[in-house]
């Protein structure tokens, strides 16, 4: 058999950048230095999620994501926990510390490269003043779902008068028309405060990459300078996983309606132990 000519060897050897499961199935053009993929907002058994930050961890790099951004709510631990756990197996890809902060009002801002646990139940501006303050980014979570944990466009209108964002999620599992709408009109109308437009896909079943954030490079620190420039690219993941069960369901909601409540009185009882 002759020898491949080396144009044909470009052609068969696999572009592993671009055919990676958590890439979309239809990219933008790639910047020079290729799209990095980050996962930005995630749960673990640390909070209400059905996977350990170890498992996390490797679905994370099985799926060859960039960026694993562990967000649970309202502590670091599982984190820290993925962190060092991505160091001690020598994954590729490399987790960002960040906490999915419950407010006074229940909208969620999600804190992203933090250092210290975040107060609970304090206002919005409060909140993300105090993320600042630590060097993170903050992150508006799943906004105007008509949740109780989902901002409405009214209550972030208020906060932008007192406080900035560095990150909206523009782009996550739960978006159907009516957000997406309200969205976009609020984008138009005062999208200055709200940073870059970024996709996450709030996994609490280790179902990752549902919506990722396309950025120029590959690290962290690529990210966080993507971030800062609003050059990120909200997109839907390309993976399909499983339907998750009966049990891992039950577990969600036990430690979604039971666990979390308990922790969260805690941390209160702590936080105004110590002020
Ligand atoms: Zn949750
Ligand atoms: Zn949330």
């Amino acid at each position: 058999m002759s020898e491949p000519s080396a144009g044909s060897r470009t052609i068969d050897t696999p572009n592993e950048r671009n055919e990676r499961p958590c890439l979309p199935l239809d990219p933008p053009p790639a910047p020079p230095g290729g799209w990095g993929v980050a996962e930005l907002h995630c749960h673990t058994t640390a909070s209400d999620g059905v996977v350990t930050p170890e498992q996390l961890v490797e679905i994370a790099d099985r799926l060859a994501i960039d960026v694993l951004a562990v967000t649970d709510h309202d502590t670091i631990e599982g984190a820290l926990r993925a962190r060092d756990h991505a160091v001690s197996i020598g994954a590729r890809v490399e987790v960002i510390v960040g906490m999915e902060v419950t407010t006074r009002r229940q909208d969620h801002i999600v804190g992203l490269f933090l250092d210290r646990t975040v107060r609970i139940f304090r206002s919005v501006p409060d909140t993300v003043d105090e993320i600042h303050a630590q060097g993170g980014l903050a992150v508006v979570a799943h906004p105007f779902l008509g949740l109780p944990s989902s901002i409405s466009p009214d209550r972030l209108r208020d906060a932008l008068r007192r406080c900035r964002f560095d990150a909206i999620e523009a782009e996550n599992p739960y978006m159907r028309e009516g957000a997406r709408g309200r969205l976009t009109a609020f984008l138009q109308d005062q999208g200055e405060g709200v940073g870059a437009k970024v996709g996450a896909s709030d996994a609490h079943f280790g179902d990752l990459a549902k919506a990722v954030t396309l950025f120029e490079g590959r690290g962290a620190a690529d990210l966080r300078c993507a971030v800062e420039k609003r050059a990120t690219v909200p997109a839907i993941g390309r993976v399909r996983h499983p339907r998750p069960g009966l049990r891992a369901h039950l577990q969600n909601q036990y430690r979604s309606l039971l666990r979390l409540p308990v922790m969260r009185a805690g941390k209160v009882w702590r936080q105004w132990r110590d002020t």
